[in-house]
């Protein structure tokens, strides 16, 4: 890496960083963010497409026709939090912020691409794809640019990814082969009963009652019907229904999640799930309605490109290189297109910052030059490693 042109540009980067983070958009609506980053291209002369809100930048040498495609890939979306930070570059669009620092990803591959294009000579026969994603946050970003021709219309043999982590040491590391991202499945249940006097619950059909049975028995179903080996968190994250201290209500509406890495653990808790509301509904003379809907697969690191990622890592990391950290429960976007090419993902330290989805998170400018470093390094060693 050049360092003297990454410390002469160092200050671009982190202005980029800080533009992004006072623009935040949602998933889907990225056009400024899109636009930003189509300007910077534009500014650098590097050619690119858009896929939507999306973006493919792309370099090819002159000799790179026999090379695979390489492509790395940042998210670009926000998140809507009401943001907490009180620093001169804090969201200005209300209720929306970069609190998963997407806004650093952005800036890092941004100048990672400027960097390519300011010595070409170093990648002389690469073929190097840059992907710019939308809506990862909600999900459908990254399945939509493949809908759209990502890999149908560029070359690409592999896909790697990267996301900041609080908790990791800035200059850190951490990756692992196989699971390193959990499936997400979102639930709705619609219990419904004819209600009636709190005083008289004899003469009511009580979807409370049954609820509170179906909420401790689905809590415990993840250690008594799942193999203890695998993982699965089941969360309840929205009860709504009644509104008077006198009435039984006739109808509740819950909502929850489930986190898994294993297809069959899903399908063994969703029917289980049922099993139970459709039991304690019958012994209360209650209706349900109980649908699921998956959002996001499971983020799987190939093993091969992982063991790339670990070198790579090794010539910048400052301290600590982690591959034996558990997989994180969270989901990620990228899962889809590790599920099309093989490829990997892998956290990068941003210190002892707030949480991940925390109105006071902030991507740190300190973790760029290990991030770029990173992205850097995949790009020479390439074909390589
Ligand atoms: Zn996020
Ligand atoms: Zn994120």
């Amino acid at each position: 890496m050049d360092l003297s042109f990454v410390n002469q540009n160092f200050n671009d980067y982190v202005s980029w960083r800080h533009h992004l983070h006072s623009h935040p958009e949602l998933s889907f609506q990225e056009t400024n963010t899109s636009a930003f980053i189509a300007t910077k291209l534009d500014e650098f002369g590097m050619p690119y497409k858009k896929l939507g809100l999306g973006i493919v930048a792309y370099f090819r040498s002159d000799s790179s026709s026999s090379s695979q495609g390489l492509a790395l890939r940042a998210d670009i979306d926000a998140l809507p939090i009401h943001e907490l930070n009180d620093f001169k570059h804090k969201s200005v669009n209300e209720g929306v912020m970069h609190a998963c620092g997407h806004d650093g990803h952005t800036a890092m591959l941004l100048a990672a691409a400027h960097y390519v294009v300011n010595h070409k000579e170093e990648f002389a026969d690469k073929q190097l794809y840059f992907i710019f994603q939308p809506a990862e946050e909600m999900g459908g970003g990254a399945s939509q640019m493949i809908k759209e021709g990502l890999f149908s219309d560029f070359p690409i043999s592999q896909v790697y990814g990267l996301h900041n982590w609080p908790g990791i040491a800035i200059g850190d590391f951490a990756i692992r082969p196989g699971p390193i991202m959990a499936a997400v499945d979102f639930f709705d249940l619609s219990i419904t009963g004819k209600g009636g006097h709190a005083a008289m619950p004899d003469l009511a059909d009580d979807p409370i009652a049954a609820l509170g049975n179906i909420i401790t028995q689905v809590l415990s179903l993840p250690n008594r019907s799942i193999d203890p080996s695998d993982a699965l968190v089941i969360s309840f994250t929205s009860i709504e229904g009644g509104d008077s201290y006198n009435v039984i209500p006739s109808n509740l509406k819950i909502k929850g999640t489930m986190r898994y890495f294993n297809q069959d653990v899903y399908e063994i808790a969703k029917k289980k799930i049922n099993d139970l509301v459709s039991a304690n509904c019958a012994l209360h003379n209650l209706e349900y309605d109980f649908s699921t809907y998956t959002t996001t697969a499971a983020t799987i690191n190939h093993p091969r490109e992982t063991e790339t990622s670990i070198q790579v890592a090794k010539q910048i990391v400052k301290d600590q290189l982690i591959t034996d950290m558990h997989p994180s429960m969270g989901g990620e976007d990228f899962a889809y297109m590790l599920e099309a090419k093989p490829g990997s993902y892998i956290w990068m330290g941003n210190g002892s910052s707030a949480s991940l989805h925390s109105p006071h998170y902030d991507f740190n400018d300190e973790s760029i030059t290990y991030g770029l470093g990173y992205w850097l390094a995949l790009m020479k060693n390439h074909n390589v490693l």
